[in-house]
């Protein structure tokens, strides 16, 4: 089974920053890498002011990279993000303690 795994200092920066451009949108690259291969943009992170946790027709056809990261208010935590491939299929997220 794929599933994203991300630093809770990311995780962190992330909420911080969605919190902070609230109620506009944050977009954020998301840079990592794919088992071992060399750190690249895997795709984006951004807020979703209005609290929805799925992605838009929009954000489908716009997505740069294979992955998506949704942020969304209140920005309290893991509870506010999810995860989702270029079909719009959700993927686990979990916090991991390094890469
Ligand atoms: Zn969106």
């Amino acid at each position: 089974m794929v599933e994203i795994c991300i630093l809770e200092y990311v995780v962190d920066s992330i909420l911080t920053y969605s919190k902070s451009m609230h109620p506009r949108e944050a977009i954020l690259l998301l840079k990592g890498k794919m088992d071992i291969l060399d750190m690249h943009i895997l795709g984006t992170v951004h807020s979703h002011p209005s609290g929805a946790l799925v992605p838009s027709l929009t954000d489908l056809n716009m997505l740069y990279g294979g992955l998506m990261i949704i942020c969304s208010y209140p920005y309290s935590g893991m509870d506010c993000m999810k995860a989702y491939d270029a079909k719009g299929r959700e993927i686990p997220l979990r916090i991991c303690k390094s890469v």
